[in-house]
C-alpha cells in the first residue's frame, strides 16, 4: 500500500479549513486510492479550536485519513509536506490600507515560504487561497529560492466555477458542456472572466449572448460573487472556497482532460505580455503533475483592455511588497 502524501493546511480552525479538511480526509483532494496525513498550522490562540476540528476528523473514521497533527510553527508544520493549503491569512479590517494589508501578510507568507524552502519535500505543490492571494504567493515564493517557481500557484478556480456556473445558467446547458472558459489575472475584482475561446457543445460561447450581457451582467456577477455571499449569508464563502481548492489541487495532479483547460494563478513566463514572475491567472491545462500556461491564443481588443488592468494591479501589489522589503 502507498505511503500517505502528507497535506500542510494553514488556518486550519477558520471556516475555509473547516470545509476543507473533510473532504481532503475523504479522499477528493488526490483520489479514492490515495491515503493522507494531514498538517494542520494555526496561529497560537486558533490550536485550541484546530484541535476540536481534529477531534471531528477522527470521528469521521476516514479510511484514508493516516492521522492528524497540529502545529503553531511553520517550521514543523511543512516539514516533509507534499500539498501546502495555505489558507490562513490576515484579512482586511475596517480602515485598513492596502499597504498594511500586504504588510500584515508579509508577516505571514514570508515565514512560512521559508519554512518550505528549508523542509518540505521535493515534490512540494503549494496552493494560497488566503488573500490577496496572488501576491501571498508571490511573497512565499520568494522566499523558497531551491524550490521550483512553478510549484507555487494562487487560486482562481472558484472564480473559474463561478463563470461555468453562471454560463450553464444563462445557456440552459449542464456545466459539463462548457469548455476554455478563462480567468485572467488578479484574484479580486479586476479580474476577468473571459469566454473568448469559449465553446459549449463545440458552439462559440460569444456567439450565442450579447456583448452587453457579458460586460454589464456576467463579468461582475463574477468578479462581485464573493460580496454578494456575504451579504446573503452574514459570513464569507466557505464550502465553495474550499471546493475550487479540492478541484485546483485534484487538476494539478490528476490532469486537464484533452480539448479543455482551467484557470489558475501561476508564475508568469511572459506569455501574453503579463510580465515574467508575476503570480497572474492564465487558461491553463495540467499534464505529468505540472500546470501550464495555455500558448499561443489570440487575444482581441476586449480582453487585451481586461486583461492589462488586471495585471497593472498587480504589478502595484508587487512594487509595494517590494518597497515593503517582503520579497
Ligand atoms: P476563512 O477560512 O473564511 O478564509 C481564509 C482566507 O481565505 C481569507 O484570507 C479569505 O480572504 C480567503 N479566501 C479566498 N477565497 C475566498 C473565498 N472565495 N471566500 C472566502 N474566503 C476566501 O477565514 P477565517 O477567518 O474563518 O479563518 C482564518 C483562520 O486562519 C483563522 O483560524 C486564523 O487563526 C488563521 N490564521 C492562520 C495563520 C497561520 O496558520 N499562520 C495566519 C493567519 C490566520 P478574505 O479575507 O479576502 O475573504
Amino acid at each position: 500500500t502507498q505511503a500517505p502524501v502528507n497535506v500542510t493546511v494553514t488556518g486550519a480552525a477558520g471556516q475555509i479549513g473547516y470545509a476543507l479538511l473533510f473532504r481532503i480526509a475523504s479522499g477528493q483532494l488526490l483520489g479514492q486510492d490515495v491515503p493522507v496525513k494531514l498538517r494542520l498550522l494555526e496561529i497560537p490562540q486558533a490550536v485550541k479550536a484546530a484541535e476540536g476540528t481534529a477531534m471531528e476528523l477522527e470521528d469521521g473514521a476516514f479510511p484514508l485519513l493516516a492521522g492528524t497533527d497540529i502545529f503553531d510553527d511553520p517550521k514543523q508544520a511543512f516539514e516533509g509536506t507534499n500539498i501546502a493549503l495555505l489558507v490562513g491569512a490576515r484579512p482586511r479590517s475596517k480602515g485598513m490600507e492596502r499597504g498594511d494589508l500586504l504588510e500584515a501578510n508579509g508577516g505571514i507568507f514570508k515565514p512560512q515560504g521559508e519554512a518550505i524552502n528549508a523542509g518540505a519535500a521535493d515534490d512540494i505543490k503549494v496552493l494560497v487561497v488566503g488573500n490577496p492571494a496572488n501576491t501571498n504567493a508571490l511573497i512565499a515564493r520568494s522566499h523558497a529560492p531551491d524550490v521550483p517557481a512553478d510549484r507555487f500557484t494562487a487560486m482562481t478556480r472558484l472564480d473559474h466555477n463561478r463563470a461555468l456556473a453562471q454560463l450553464a445558467k444563462k445557456l440552459g446547458v449542464p456545466v459539463t458542456d462548457l469548455k476554455k472558459v478563462a480567468i485572467w489575472g488578479n484574484h479580486s475584482a479586476t479580474q476577468y472572466p473571459s469566454v473568448q475561446h469559449a465553446e459549449f457543445g463545440g458552439k462559440a460561447i460569444a456567439d450565442a449572448v450579447d456583448q452587453a450581457w457579458l460586460e454589464n451582467d456576467f463579468i461582475p456577477t463574477v468578479a462581485k460573487r464573493g460580496a454578494a455571499i456575504i451579504e446573503a449569508r452574514g459570513l464569507s464563502s466557505a464550502a465553495s472556497a474550499a471546493s475550487a481548492a479540492i478541484d485546483h489541487v485534484y487538476t494539478w495532479v490528476n490532469g486537464t482532460p484533452a480539448g479543455d483547460w482551467t484557470s489558475a494563478a501561476v508564475a508568469s513566463d511572459g506569455s501574453y505580455g503579463v510580465p515574467e514572475g508575476l503570480i497572474s491567472s492564465f487558461p491553463v491545462t495540467a499534464e505529468n503533475g505540472q500546470y501550464k500556461i495555455v500558448q499561443g491564443l489570440e487575444i482581441d481588443d476586449f480582453s487585451r483592455a481586461r486583461i492589462d488592468a488586471s495585471v497593472a494591479e498587480l504589478v502595484e501589489e508587487r512594487d509595494t511588497v517590494q518597497k515593503l522589503g517582503l520579497i
